[in-house]
């Protein structure tokens, strides 16, 4: 049963994902396997059943929420004859759209390029490799050696740029001076965004969209006469794509960098601990698990703990079923009273948090500057 729910959630986000890059979810499948199908990634007789749906419903693309190997790819799309996306893809799209500065488009265009490299395989280059080559070289393949030159001219020509551009963002970090910097970093929609807004009183984007923030906002916050500098960087999602991590470099730098880290979660959704394992897994990437990190569990606005009847001992008492006054218990002493539950939108608790906040510079703020004391 659980894994049923999970299935549904992890689809429920890659539908929302389908939606933030534009696209409308006419039916989801699913199947059970215990790896998956190395040739077509699910099972024969599902991708009947899919290609069934596709020919009927005239569907334009299907979607996978995983990345496929090239191979893969290939194998499906001759089967079902209609464009094939996978989760990395789909990503990677929804970057390109929202990608406001150059940075941040340079950043998207060499991630795009590197997912697209491995990709561009000649029609009988696996033919040719089978049969030992004699006669199978096909007209198409000097243009695709062309195209896969041109591909890794481009991703060199990005590469160096990205390498000036974090140069130039790293001086501009370093001429920031020796404020305190905070970062916010958190799964994707759990109001990042809206926090900075209400903190810094400034007008950043929010929108009920994935990834509505790619480029880090840095704004300098005063807390009861205390400045310190507080950046909003790109959310962060369970298989964030490999080449995304590389390529935002100078966004994570961002997290790095940070004297202290405010890791929100959007305690309203059922899955928000794989959320925040996700978020811990790719600060472990970067090695920026050890920060003094305050939890800020956001949107207790919108927290519904499931019906639990004590006396039905057949329910499992699984996490949606703890009262947000449990929570609150559990994290206070996982995080040594690290952790602050919030509303940003409603403002509920918001004078608690700005005290927890201000306390935290302070301690890092006078070990910076001993002698203002
Ligand atoms: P980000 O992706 O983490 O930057 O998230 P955003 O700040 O863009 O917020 C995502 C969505 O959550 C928006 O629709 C916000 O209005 C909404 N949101 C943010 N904070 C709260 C909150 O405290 N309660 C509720 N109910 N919604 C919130």
């Amino acid at each position: 049963k659980q894994t049923h729910e999970k299935m549904t959630e992890y689809l429920d986000e890659l539908e929302f994902l389908a939606y933030t890059a534009g696209a409308e979810v006419l039916k989801r499948f699913s199947q059970k396997l215990e790896r998956p199908n190395p040739k077509t990634f699910i099972g024969t007789g599902k991708m009947e059943d899919v290609a069934a749906y596709v020919e009927q419903h005239d569907v334009g693309t299907v979607i996978f929420d995983d990345e496929l190997t090239p191979g893969q790819q290939r194998n499906i799309e001759a089967l079902l004859k209609c464009k094939i996306v996978d989760r990395t893809y789909l990503i990677l799209d929804i970057f390109a759209q929202r990608a406001q500065t150059s940075y941040a488009r340079t950043q998207v265009e060499l991630a795009q390029y590197e997912y697209l490299l491995p990709r561009l395989v000649g029609l009988w280059t696996h033919l040719e490799r089978q049969r030992g080559g004699i006669g199978m070289r096909g007209p198409g393949e000097t243009e695709i050696e062309t195209d896969r030159r041109i591909v890794r001219d481009r991703i060199t020509l990005l590469k160096k740029k990205m390498k000036t551009i974090d140069k130039q963002m790293s001086t501009q970090r370093g001429n920031r001076g020796a404020l305190v910097r905070v970062a916010l970093v958190g799964y994707t929609n759990v109001g990042k965004s809206t926090l900075m807004n209400v903190i810094s009183k400034s007008k950043v984007f929010a929108e009920n969209k994935l990834f509505a923030t790619l480029d880090t906002t840095v704004r300098k916050v005063v807390i009861g006469n205390l400045p310190f500098l507080l950046s909003d960087t790109v959310g962060f999602i369970r298989k964030l794509p490999t080449q995304l991590v590389d390529s935002f470099k100078s966004t994570l730098d961002e997290v790095r960098e940070a004297d202290l880290l405010l890791h929100v979660v959007d305690i309203s959704h059922p899955q928000f601990e794989d959320h925040i394992n996700a978020v811990n897994k790719i600060l472990d990437e970067i090695k920026s698990m050890d920060k003094p990190t305050l939890m800020v569990f956001n949107k207790i606005d919108a927290y519904k703990a499931e019906a639990y009847d004590d006396d039905d001992l057949m329910v499992e008492r699984t996490g949606a079923h703890y009262s947000l006054e449990e929570w609150k218990e559990t994290w206070m002493s996982r995080t040594n009273g690290d952790a602050i539950f919030i509303s940003a939108l409603n403002k509920n608790n918001f004078d608690s948090f700005r005290k927890k906040v201000y306390e935290r510079v302070r301690e890092i703020h006078v070990t910076r500057f001993p002698y203002n004391e």
